[in-house]
């Protein structure tokens, strides 16, 4: 999205609202994109983009924070990430999320986490990668005992895929921090680094990631197996919404 875009967006619903935010962050307590964030936070969003569409999608979920820095300085239709967007990804990052109501537990300890190519592998026709082993052992007996209908949905995420997801996240909630880290753990916090994975019913695209899933044949198989469960269920520790398509291994 162009900046002059979501200036509009936000003129229209958030910014206007921007008196009116700081009753609601008193209010509900939740945590903003603060005004001086808003500029980096879209530049810094346009360039992840702007990375994974020349590396691809399936490429994408596994690069790591150092190649795709290394991506953006090599076009310049892209362009250098500059010393403020790098100081925002990091902020963002080490930032504790428990101030904005997420309590899961860090997964990735370092911003610039590599996933070795050599530890996964690329599920066929999804686009997505698991974790050789337990992971992609788990998900062939997965779908053996539920049917050729599921499908992985999402598999291994590196820092920027995670980074991506959260500010698309952060997009849809107009800058609520505390909203988007309860739909999407944030970049250092997501299970996807190790070893979780999501599935759907192929066909269904979107309403994959929503409670729909949780009304499908499929899913109440899913519940039957007793080697793997559900990560996010209602009334999560974490804080996360309910997302009956996240499987945890046991
Ligand atoms: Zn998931």
């Amino acid at each position: 999205m162009q900046r002059r875009a979501f200036l509009g967006l936000v003129a229209a619903s958030s910014l206007s609202a921007m008196t009116h935010v700081k009753h609601i962050k008193k209010e509900d307590e939740s945590v903003w994109l603060s005004d001086e964030q808003i500029s980096v936070f879209f530049s810094v969003s346009k360039k992840i983009d702007l990375v994974k569409r020349y590396v691809g999608h399936g490429n994408f979920n596994i690069l790591c924070y150092d190649d795709m820095l290394k991506t953006a300085a090599r076009y310049s239709k892209i362009g250098r990430f500059t010393k403020v967007e790098l100081d925002f990804m990091e902020e963002i990052f080490y930032a504790d999320p428990n101030e904005h109501g997420f309590y899961g537990s860090r997964t990735v300890p370092s911003i610039t986490t590599k996933i070795n190519k050599k530890d996964v592998i690329k599920i066929p026709r999804t686009g997505h990668y698991l974790f050789k082993g337990h992971s992609d052992e788990s998900y062939s007996r997965v779908i053996s005992d539920v049917g050729k209908s599921l499908v992985l949905t999402s598999g291994v995420r590196g820092v920027p895929k995670q980074m991506d997801l959260y500010f698309r996240k952060i997009k849809s909630t107009k800058g609520n921090i505390t909203k988007a880290s309860r739909s999407l753990a944030p970049p250092a916090y997501s299970y996807h680094s190790i070893g979780d994975f999501d599935v759907g019913k192929k066909g269904w695209g979107y309403k994959n990631f929503t409670v729909s899933f949780a009304r499908t044949q499929e899913f109440w198989r899913l519940q039957k197996l007793p080697y793997i469960s559900m990560r996010y269920t209602i009334n999560n520790k974490d804080g996360v919404r309910f997302e009956p398509w996240h499987v945890k291994i046991i």
